[in-house]
């Protein structure tokens, strides 16, 4: 009953070495992508470091054995499209995703955190169950609120080790969730890569920590 997952956003090149780490920790998480950029002109800088998303052939098989989520078709701001466009990036994502990926798109996270009550409708109308906000618990307590879901916390957390730690001291009568999301290029631009590496072996070092999809912790 003790969880585990990952969540993390816009399927960009850092996103081979971050499997290739969840991969070898036996950790499962879910990547949410934006189908209509994936392309190699949607790149920007971030001190110093180039962040690229990847495009379809690049991607390839890469997230086998983890779940595809929305995030929306082209990573707009969700607060400046009119409900027409809205319903586009949404339906179209989840109709490109679940066509390359030949797997159901049940989860979904906002792109820029930006969600209100239209939008978690839009969400719904498309037959998604859980959306991640950008909003964090600190806790591991199971949530009423799908489509405002709020994660334990970011990878960049000061909390992160000694949540993990708390993580594996708890019992594991009561359904818990400890929920870690970020974006992989942080894992350069911080130059932190041993951050998620020692997570991931912390936690996969201890039988009744279950890893999982965000949609098999939360559904
Ligand atoms: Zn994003």
């Amino acid at each position: 009953m003790k969880y585990v997952t990952f969540s993390y956003d816009d399927g960009v090149t850092q996103d081979k070495r971050l499997v290739e780490i969840f991969n070898k920790y036996g950790m499962k998480c879910t990547f949410n992508l934006n189908s209509g950029i994936m392309k190699e002109d949607s790149c920007w800088d971030n001190n110093g470091v180039h962040i690229r998303r990847m495009t379809a052939e690049e991607i390839g098989n890469l997230y086998d054995g983890h779940e595809i989520a929305c995030h929306f078709l082209t990573h707009p701001f969700p607060f400046e499209l009119d409900d027409k466009t809205l319903d586009y990036e949404i339906g179209k994502d989840i109709e490109n995703l679940s066509d390359m990926f030949k797997c159901e798109i049940v989860g979904c996270a906002y792109p820029y955190g930006q969600y209100d009550d239209r939008v978690v409708a839009a969400l719904q109308k498309h037959g998604i169950k859980y959306a991640r906000t950008c909003g964090t618990t600190s806790n591991f307590a199971p949530q009423t609120d799908l489509l405002r879901f709020m994660s334990t916390c970011h990878h960049k957390d000061e909390k992160l080790f000694e949540l993990a730690e708390k993580f594996i001291a708890e019992g594991s009568d009561e359904k818990q969730v400890f929920y870690v999301w970020g974006h992989s290029y942080e894992f350069d631009v911080d130059n932190n890569w041993d951050r998620i590496e020692k997570l991931c072996k912390m936690l996969s070092e201890h039988s009744d920590i279950i890893p999982v999809t965000n949609a098999q912790a939360l559904l």
